[in-house]
């Protein structure tokens, strides 16, 4: 379904969207290459290697099932920005389709793969139904194995993937953080400026670490609350684990109190989100691995997971096992099992009394359980079912607040324009907490409120049910500001 265009800098002029939207060719294609408002494909020659090898290209059929309609385009965080035609879905689709009739792999095709930040609201909005998100996973596989990128990207990439998907080096940065906001030189650095100008990549993290709360890891195992409904095992993540531990502790607790024997072995590693939507698929496979040797031991009924880049990547396990033999159907009952907390909360029922909460809430739908994993209404329900709280929209839902993993560390500047945005949207609706079920939209968010110089509570959905099973009041999520 085609949606209005957010307005604001760098929202591409009505005309070129009504367009975009009626075109069916796409615009700037010409018969020599690819020519778009800006951006030539530099580089793309008939000498070199084909874009892609035969071990997984992205799929021909499912690149031959876009039909250039551009219903898609206004929902493009990227194409919003920038209103090029090649950061559009339809546009990648078309760089795909050139490698796969041989054209090689340029620098100009990769940057505008890498600038898409797979957020699948183009999957949602595609009348289509094409498999973007296919399409896009299978091309930065290929991107990683065969593109070579310059020192400074392989650097940055290195560090990211040396740190994110492990929460114990992760957990390893709470001291060092501490003691640098402690020791004034956060606001000093704030002031002057400095570390921005010095090391912009090190001023995003800092700028998007949350406030830091020293909160006990959950034990391996709690027991449900009056009558088993269910054995669940549940994730507890890498950020969410290092950073939002509190998040994890309250959703131990509304699982319990909804009736689920807990099951959260400690051994558990990463679940490989990070690594799959970054091209990195045989590290990702290797968590994968591990992770289902470690649950599948559990006897679990359920496997629950609270952060939705997470969820929609363990959804499917089953396909980026399936050439393995050995653990390809092991994967495929493990994918059967995996729910988002707000699903399987849904899928049971409600069990413990909620207590009231007056107040004025706005949820934002993260993209991974929104467009990924179409879940949409299971959390707008959970939330509703609190007496006393008030459901306010946000404008504009579909349009990713540039977190995207770990897009937003790798691309700053446009990142800080989407989180800027959706801060806007957010901020007039009034509401009094922001509620979402993603720890990177969280930390984006929030660092997008502060650079407005306005405040608003924020917390995961977990948190509010806690609140409300537990009857804390108002008072207990609103001190999160
Ligand atoms: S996944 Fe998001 S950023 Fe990428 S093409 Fe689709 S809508 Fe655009
Ligand atoms: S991806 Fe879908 S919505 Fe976008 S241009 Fe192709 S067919 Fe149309």
């Amino acid at each position: 379904m085609p949606v209005t265009a957010t307005h604001g800098t760098g929202t591409p002029p009505a005309d070129a969207l009504r367009a975009a939207g009626n075109s069916t060719t796409p615009q700037g294609f010409t018969a020599q290459g690819i020519t778009t408002h800006g951006i030539t494909t530099h580089g793309i020659t008939t000498h070199g290697e084909p874009a892609f090898d035969g071990h997984h290209p992205p799929s021909a059929d499912l690149v031959s099932d876009c039909v250039h309609c551009g219903f898609c385009l206004t929902t493009c965080p990227t194409y919003v920005l920038w209103g090029e035609e090649m950061d559009s879905p339809r546009g990648r689709i078309h760089l795909i389709g050139q490698g796969l009739s041989g054209e090689p792999l340029s620098d100009s095709m990769v940057t505008h793969f890498d600038r898409c930040l797979g957020c699948m609201a183009c999957v949602t909005a595609c009348p289509s139904g094409v498999r973007y998100d296919r399409l896009i996973e299978d091309t930065r596989a290929q991107v990683e194995r065969r593109h070579s990128r310059g020192a400074r990207d392989r650097a940055l990439r290195a560090a990211i993937f040396a740190l994110f998907p492990y929460p114990r080096r992760l957990r390893l940065l709470r001291g060092p953080l501490r003691a640098y906001r402690m020791s004034g030189l956060q606001k000093l650095a704030a002031r002057t400026g400095l570390l921005r100008r010095l090391a912009p990549t090190l001023a995003t993290l800092e700028s998007l670490a949350p406030r830091l709360r020293g909160v006990p890891r959950p034990p391996a195992r709690v027991p449900a609350r009056g009558a088993r409904r269910a054995l669940v095992g549940m994730l507890t993540g890498c950020v969410q684990s290092a950073f939002f531990p509190d998040v994890n502790s309250a959703t131990v607790r509304v699982l319990a109190a909804e009736g689920c024997e807990v099951l959260i072995p400690p051994e558990q590693g990463c679940c490989g989100a990070l690594s799959v939507h970054n091209g990195r698929r045989a590290e990702a496979q290797r968590f994968a691995r591990r992770l289902i040797e470690v649950f599948e031991r559990t006897g679990m009924d359920y496997f629950v997971v609270n952060a939705a880049g997470c969820g929609s990547s363990l959804k499917e396990y089953d396909e980026l096992l399936a050439d393995d033999p050995a653990y390809a159907s092991r994967a495929a009952a493990f994918t059967a099992k995996v729910r988002d907390l707000a699903e399987l909360l849904a899928e049971l029922g409600p069990a413990a009394r909620r207590h009231p909460l007056p107040m004025t809430v706005a949820y934002h739908d993260a993209c991974h359980l929104a467009h990924a994993q179409g879940i949409r209404d299971q959390p707008r329900a959970l939330l509703r079912g609190i007496p006393g709280l008030e459901l306010r929209p946000i404008a504009d839902p579909e349009i990713c607040c540039g977190s995207a993993g770990v897009w937003n560390v790798l691309n700053p500047a446009p990142a800080a324009e989407l989180g800027d945005r959706k801060a806007d949207a957010v901020l007039a609706t009034g509401a009094e907490l922001l509620v979402t079920a993603n720890p990177g939209c969280l930390m984006q968010v929030a660092a997008a409120v502060r650079r407005r110089g306005a405040t608003i509570a924020l917390a995961h959905t977990a948190q509010v049910l806690d609140a409300s099973l537990r009857h804390l009041g108002p008072e207990a999520l609103l001190d999160s500001r």
